[in-house]
């Protein structure tokens, strides 16, 4: 065997040839000098120990750098030194996760862990560090006063309601009595404080919701005690239970003679909201907002409410906020009513809200007072936005300008790009929405318009049964009449879809449906529905076939049997004929037929199980006759795919 030169090794795997040498007597060879020659197969075994070391060392050395151990408490602007990445990515990467963050501060340790671990690093901490850090976090939340919506049929007092609390007279100057947007505010009762957003109705709050942002701790429903249970009352509920917020209950108008709040009761049990009084766990107050009667005891059952739901927050630091509503101001420009979540947001403040930015330069209290700051539930009027943001943005200080800049600036951009792709919304179809979610459970919100309620319940009854332990068919609201507006929100907050039976869409609730991406289904007849869901339903609750090709044959001669039928006198070409498949019949490069069952299979006169390439056999199908000469048979069988 030829033998090679050590210093023509040494320049081949790019060594200082003493250290060749050095390796090769540990090998166990008889080296001189680097002329010694030595064989192909010390070669080798030389290139297999380098090959070794370097990958013991790749190791080493990555594992050292794979974790990240947290010495101390490092201020955000620190980090992306150690992550090895931008700060500008990092800022924007927890801005869109909309984690506040300050560049003088350390990181929730949560924050921090999920983004060394997104990168594929591990984290470990000095001892004892993390508590710190989560103890210090701790420190920092406190109390918050509840948030409170009022929901309820039209005229069953709402306006008069809200007018009564805030002990002023907005109901008696409203022009047509429609409710005044005008936000929301801050009252206080027995020292302690409650906000109250004035939107008109559930529709705002679930257009709310709908944007991911749900503000909303505990809903009011105003029920007139003249009129009882009304169609707007029912979707209140409904919009109401499927945000999950806290219910309760004002009977109002209570002063007008002959009201029975029992009746009311009796009709709000039927619907599932059961009074207290009747067992269940819903406080129902009897008010008259007109006589300011009640509305005391109500407001204390709100306390208490918040009382059991220990509402918290952190009070310091930057602020993560919410826009209620947005309008133009002639001096102020755009101008927007905020409810901060968390922190103090303050004059001179830099902020971003979507893909808008801005700084902070007025900030006006709920009686249109200029204050220097709003905590978390201080509704507060904020004047700065470099565009209007709609309502249900999301609005976060940042450090300064600068950075507001560069992040709405990404995300407008991003925005731009979405709008040309058009893809602008989250969830689409009945198949989209049947996807299993992030815990791998199926899960079909339904929001049912019928013509009838008798349809309605029919409906609701044989689409209930269609789920199972794999698909969960939840009726999120059902109701009589047509497709409104507020269904189309309530399905894209719900993430879910619309069902109309005999119930029409009008061309700009449809609009509305394609922006939020819901889809709308209506339908004439009732199996229609069910077939359609079922189909959609069982489409993945049943695994997914798939065919496996088992082999192919040549038609050669057609034979007419009496009583047999057609046979086609067949030649394998590939793989095998199993008498269990299913064939395929094509004519020149067409399908004639498919999934047609063999009813016989022979060699010669004998019946066969199977017959395999190279040989020829009679095959008769259970419902084709006509093969001509020449046609091709494609077997295959139908399984479940893995
Ligand atoms: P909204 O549409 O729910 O906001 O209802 P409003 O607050 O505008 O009230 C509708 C009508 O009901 C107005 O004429 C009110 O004066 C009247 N109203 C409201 N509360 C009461 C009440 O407690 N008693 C009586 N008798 N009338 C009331
Ligand atoms: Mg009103």
């Amino acid at each position: 065997m030829a033998k090679v030169r050590i210093y023509k090794i040494a320049e081949q795997l790019g060594m200082p040839t003493h250290d060749v040498i050095e390796m090769l007597r540990g090998l166990g060879a008889d080296v001189k000098n680097h002329m010694s020659g030595i064989d192909e197969e010390l070669i080798e075994l030389l290139r297999d120990e380098l090959r070794f070391q370097r990958k013991k060392a790749e190791e080493t050395r990555r594992r050292k750098e794979r974790t990240l151990t947290i010495q101390e408490l490092l201020p955000l602007k620190e980090i992306p030194r150690l992550l090895d990445t931008s700060l500008d990515d990092l800022v924007s990467e927890l801005a869109d996760k909309y984690v506040v963050f300050d560049m003088n501060k350390p990181l929730p340790p949560l924050v921090l862990e999920r983004l060394v671990r997104s990168r594929g690093w591990e984290v470990e901490w000095k001892d004892g560090l993390r508590e710190t850090a989560v103890q210090s976090l701790v420190a920092q939340i406190g109390t918050r006063p509840p948030i409170v919506a009022i929901l309820g049929h039209v005229d069953h007092g709402k306006t008069t309601l809200l007018d009564g609390i805030r002990q002023s007279r907005v109901a008696a100057a409203e022009v047509g009595g429609i409710t005044q947007k005008i936000g929301a505010y801050q009252i206080e009762v027995a020292g302690r404080k409650i906000t109250f957003i004035d939107t008109p109705g559930h529709e705002a709050f679930t257009t709310m919701r709908a944007r991911g942002a749900q503000v909303t701790d505990i809903a009011i429903l105003v029920v007139a005690a003249d009129d009882g249970v009304m169609p707007q009352t029912v979707e209140a509920i409904q919009h109401a239970q499927a945000a999950e917020v806290t219910l309760l209950v004002a009977i109002n108008k209570v002063d007008k003679m002959g009201v029975n709040p029992d009746r009311v009761k009796q009709q709000l049990s039927e619907h599932g909201v059961i009074p207290e009084d009747w067992g269940g766990d819903v406080i129902c107050v009897n008010i008259s907002a007109l006589q300011k009667k009640g509305i005391e005891e109500l407001l204390e059952m709100v306390l208490l409410q918040a009382d059991l739901l220990e509402l918290t927050a952190r009070i310091d630091g930057f602020a993560l906020g919410t826009v209620i509503e947005s309008r133009l101001d002639r001096g102020k420009g755009p101008v927007a009513t905020v409810l901060v979540k968390e922190g103090t947001i303050r004059v001179g403040d830099s902020f971003i809200a979507g893909s808008t930015w801005g700084r902070v330069r007025v900030l006006a209290n709920d009686l249109g007072k200029p204050v220097k700051e709003a905590g978390p539930a201080v509704p507060v009027e904020v004047a700065g936005f470099s565009d209007l943001p709609p309502a249900g943005t999301r609005i976060m200080v940042v450090e300064d300008d600068k950075i507001a800049r560069l992040i709405g600036e990404k995300r407008m951009k991003a925005e731009r790009e979405k709008n040309l792709v058009g893809t602008g919304v989250h969830k689409t179809t009945l198949e989209d929405l049947l996807e299993p979610d992030e815990q791998g459970e199926k899960e079909l919100n339904i929001v049912l318009k019928a013509d009838l309620q008798g349809s309605a319940e029919a409906i609701e009854k044989a689409l209930s049964r269609l789920g199972d332990k794999d698909v969960a068919i939840r009726f999120i609201a059902k109701g009589v009449g047509n497709i409104n507006e507020a269904d189309i929100m309530l399905a894209s907050a719900s993430s879910g879809i619309v069902i109309g039976f005999n119930a029409k869409a009008s061309q700009e609730v449809l609009r509305t449906a394609k922006r939020e991406g819901v889809d709308v289904r209506t339908y004439r007849i009732i199996y229609d529905v069910i077939d359609d869901i079922e189909h959609a339903v069982k489409g993945m609750a049943v695994p997914v076939m798939e065919e496996a090709a088992l082999g192919k044959a040549d038609v050669r001669a057609v034979f007419k049997i009496p009583r047999s039928g057609t046979i086609a006198g067949s030649y394998v070409t590939e793989g095998k004929v199993d008498r269990g498949s299913l064939v395929r019949v094509i004519r020149r490069g067409e399908i004639l037929a498919e999934g047609e069952r063999i009813a016989s299979l022979k060699r010669f006169k004998d019946d066969v199980r199977e017959v395999t390439m190279g040989y020829e056999c009679g095959i008769g199908l259970e419902n084709f006759q006509d093969y001509e000469e020449g046609d091709i048979l494609e077997v295959y069988q139908i399984r479940e795919k893995k």
